[in-house]
């Protein structure tokens, strides 16, 4: 099966912060294979816009060297290298001063998709939007586009909501969580709500608890300062991880239409209770052979910053009430995985009695690496000796059916930058939404402030600090194993 590509009208699109590494390792890169694949036309221009005094030459050169490194397989085409290259330009500008913005000015064509992606520090969200409409740059069809993080708080998401929204309708501004653009993030969405199989049993009756992982393996290096400000529950937690369970939890929406979808998920993250103390764990990487400790990377011998933290919520609906939800999100740990696994409750009666063993199914829904669904199921061991049990996978990745280019899913970036050029903001989150997952995350961040609270050590390469199991078993639960 080959997918289908939809071709958009041709757009201009200002990359500010063009020459830095969010640019150059992803966003770029997804254009050039959104361009391979047809997805574009020839008229389209992407403008690098950033404070270094390069020529467009200078950025193309730059360009086409993080393509070879972060598209290897599509930049051996040279034809489709000088294409796409012909398509790019470079304006050096400040986006503190006026410096260089009557050049953008002359740069940007009219009656065409004018998008504005926002590849910069948050503290120059503001200046740009302000200088975007004092040059008149913002035409009808113009959308911004801006990274996490939203926020410190939920003060400081207010205020740059508000800044925003001095400039921009709430229509026109995409606010990027990528974990959204993710192919197996969307299919959740189409195994839930396209099937009669599962949504019935969806709920507090059928589902004893939801698990949601986001394992790295990668530490702080390089992001220290920012690390040290932010810790896992703002970096990974109050996006990423609420986001996760906002799909996992919502109701179904009437369409499948921005607003709809995205006033399910604000009424989830509003009907979280706050967390007890006693049913966080936090925790920060301690070293050890497989690496340095997290004070020692990040500087800071006394840093209570947390690298690492496992909660457990709960939905306060009629859907999810009594039902856990465990999430847990760390660096530095045994491997790099991202999953979300909906536990069934176990059959109420087993007619093979008890040498039969316990048995539930499990859906496991893996974002990163090897995206794909798998569902566990309970059948007979085959062979002789009686009436065994055994769990197996009923495995979901779908290559047999949809062929092998279902094994190479789109990166997040690609759909998402074709989304705001398309102007569908279903998988970008809305201003209200992040403001409710900070009013949920504040609470929590001072409270651990107030009882100076210092996180639990855990070692270099392992699955997290020992409390984290312990939240768990008190549940008489465990957590799934962190498989690459
Ligand atoms: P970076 O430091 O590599 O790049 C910053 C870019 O901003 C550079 O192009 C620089 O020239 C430009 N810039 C800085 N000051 C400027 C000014 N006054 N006027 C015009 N341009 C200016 O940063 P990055 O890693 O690319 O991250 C950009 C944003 O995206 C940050 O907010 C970051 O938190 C966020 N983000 C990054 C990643 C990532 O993987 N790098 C992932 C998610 C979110």
């Amino acid at each position: 099966m080959v997918s289908r590509v939809i071709p958009v009208d041709p757009f201009d699109l200002v990359i500010f912060g063009g020459t830095g590494d969010l640019a150059q390792r992803k966003i770029v890169p997804a254009l050039f294979r959104r361009y391979c694949a047809g997805q574009w036309p020839n008229a389209t221009r992407i403008i690098g816009a950033a404070r270094a005094g390069l020529t467009t030459d200078a950025f193309r050169d730059m360009v086409s060297d993080s393509l070879r490194k972060h598209a290897p397989k599509r930049s051996k085409d040279p034809e489709a290298v000088k294409g796409f290259l012909q398509r790019v330009e470079y304006v050096a500008l400040d986006a503190l001063s006026e410096d260089g913005w009557a050049q953008l000015a002359k740069t940007l064509r009219t009656e065409r998709v004018r998008a504005f992606y926002f590849s910069v520090g948050p503290r120059l969200f503001g200046p740009l939007a302000e200088r975007i409409r004092a040059h008149d740059l913002a035409n009808a069809q113009t959308r911004i586009v801006v990274e996490k993080p939203f926020g410190h708080d939920l003060e400081s998401a207010r205020a740059l909501n508000a800044t925003l929204a001095a400039h921009f309708d709430e229509g026109q501004i995409y606010r990027i969580d990528h974990y959204l653009g993710k192919e197996t993030v969307q299919n959740l969405m189409a195994v839930r709500f396209g099937n009669m199989l599962f949504e019935p049993l969806w709920n507090s009756q059928y589902v004893d608890h939801i698990q949601i992982t986001v394992a790295e393996t990668v530490g702080i290096d390089g992001r220290e300062e920012y690390y040290e400000r932010a810790g896992a529950m703002r970096d990974m937690m109050q996006n990423h991880l609420m986001q996760l369970l906002c799909l996992i939890a919502m109701e179904p929406p009437a369409k499948f239409d921005p607003d709809a979808v995205r006033d399910e998920k604000l009424k989830v993250i509003r009907a979280l209770d706050p967390v007890e103390p006693h049913h966080i764990v936090r925790g920060q990487f301690a070293g050890g052979a497989n690496g340095r400790g997290y004070r020692e990377v990040a500087g800071n011998p006394r840093s209570t910053t947390e690298s690492y933290v496992a909660l457990r919520a709960h939905v306060s609906n009629w859907r999810w009430a009594g039902t856990p939800f465990y999430l847990r999100t760390g660096k530095e740990l045994v491997a790099r995985s991202s999953v979300i696994n909906v536990m069934f409750k176990d059959a109420p009666h087993s007619i093979f009695g008890e040498e039969a063993g316990r048995h539930a199914n499990a859906l496991s829904i893996r974002l990163q690496p090897n995206e794909g669904i798998t569902l566990t199921v309970t059948i007979k061991e085959p062979g002789q000796g009686g009436m065994r049990l055994v769990d197996v996978p009923l495995d979901m990745s779908f290559a047999e059916a949809l062929g092998p280019e279902s094994q190479d899913p789109p990166d997040a970036y690609e759909r998402l930058v074709m989304d705001v050029i398309r102007g569908n903001q279903t998988l970008f989150m809305r201003g209200d939404e992040v403001e409710a997952a900070w009013a949920w995350t504040d609470p929590i961040i001072a409270g651990w402030q107030a009882r100076g609270d210092v996180p639990k050590p855990y070692e270099n390469g392992s699955t997290g600090p020992g409390d984290a199991e312990l939240l768990m078993k008190r549940d008489h639960r465990r957590w799934q194993g962190i498989n690459p």
